[in-house]
């Protein structure tokens, strides 16, 4: 069971602008949580002392909660709070809790209305990007894969036959380098030179030659850069290596996935072999280790736990209980 909450406000204390304004509310968060009525235990309202023309619960019972339990109370006037403000908490047997604030009521959650920034950390094969795609449906958000970025910088590299050992012609292509992000229905396409990447900077090779240019430091101002820039304009979940500690210092939430490298490189392999990749297991161990000792000791930004972030070592979990865990110290600190 879920705990679903939300909030709106009314221009007047007015029968019909209490029955419009709960209506929608509940529209909405019907539709951000796909719920059906049966999926509803109950909903609990309360508002602010000066709406008494009308019971929430009753305006919510004429917008169709036929049948579970409703129950509404006023809350005690309180200094500075939103004027004319209906909240609600619903308990739903459903898979997500997406909250849904509408009119003045934004401004209740200026995490939400303004900025919803997660940083997430952590190693190859920590879990990082599947959990990140995880949260941001539920809440509703983008999700930028930062290693994606690199991977296009490497890419770039082999494609144009620059040298990826070539500091100074690898500063020199990333300069005027053709990048953009780019979504799908949700999903991050990585476009460069006008094309679609996705697929193409999955290779190993790439993955090896992603971690070497990135040590390099033009590269890593310019994706830095593009990367500050898309969290102001959007709230997001960005992931990578360098997110909580560089990126993003001032990210409202921080989490370092880990495992050990055995485990990340038996989740790589299994992935790759349903893919159809036939390379070993043992192979993708050694690569990982490089990977990691190379991403954590480069003298720039290297791969590290943000000192506030949330460590979670997910050698022992599934995808379920890390974003349980994720979704539930989030929702604590909202
Ligand atoms: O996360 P992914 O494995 O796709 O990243 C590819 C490479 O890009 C990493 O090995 C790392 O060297 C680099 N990277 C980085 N900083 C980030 C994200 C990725 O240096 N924020």
């Amino acid at each position: 069971m879920k705990a679903i909450r939300g909030a709106t406000t009314v221009e007047r204390d007015s029968p019909e602008f209490i029955k419009k304004a709960v209506g929608e509310l509940l529209a909405e968060i019907g539709r951000k949580n796909n719920l059906l009525s049966d999926d509803i235990v109950c909903a609990i309202f309360s508002s602010t002392s000066d709406i008494r023309s009308y019971y929430p619960a009753k305006a919510a019972r004429e917008a169709g909660f036929y049948r579970c339990p409703l129950f509404s109370a006023l809350e005690p006037p309180i200094k500075g709070s939103l004027a004319r403000c209906i909240r609600v908490l619903i308990l739903a047997e459903c898979d997500s809790a997406v909250h849904v604030y509408m009119n003045e009521a934004v401004a209740l959650r200026g995490d939400i209305a303004a900025r919803f920034n997660i940083a997430i950390d952590g190693p190859a094969g920590s879990g990082k990007s599947t959990v990140a795609d995880i949260l941001a449906k539920r809440f509703g958000v983008l999700h930028l894969d930062t290693g994606a970025m690199y991977r296009a910088c490497a890419l770039k590299c082999i494609r144009d036959g620059v040298s990826v050992n070539d500091e100074s012609a690898v500063a020199a292509m990333v300069e005027n380098i053709d990048l953009k992000i780019e979504y799908a229905g949700g999903a991050q396409k990585t476009v460069l030179d006008g094309k679609d990447v996705s697929a193409g900077i999955r290779r190993s090779d790439v993955s090896m030659a992603a971690s070497l240019v990135s040590t390099y430091g033009a590269v890593r101002e310019k994706m830095v850069a593009l990367q500050r820039q898309f969290a102001a304009e959007n709230s997001c979940i960005l992931d990578g290596r360098d997110i909580g500690t560089n990126v993003l210092p001032d990210a409202r939430f921080k989490f370092f996935l880990t495992a050990s490298p055995e485990v990340r490189a038996q989740r790589r392999w299994k992935e790759d072999y349903a893919k159809g990749s036939k390379e070993p297991y043992r192979q993708i161990l050694e690569d990982m280790k490089r990977r990691d000792m190379q991403d954590s000791t480069r003298a720039i930004a290297p791969l590290k736990a943000a000192a506030d972030a949330i460590v979670l070592d997910t050698s022992n979990m599934n995808i379920d209980e890390v974003v349980s865990i994720m979704e539930r110290r989030i929702q604590e600190k909202i």
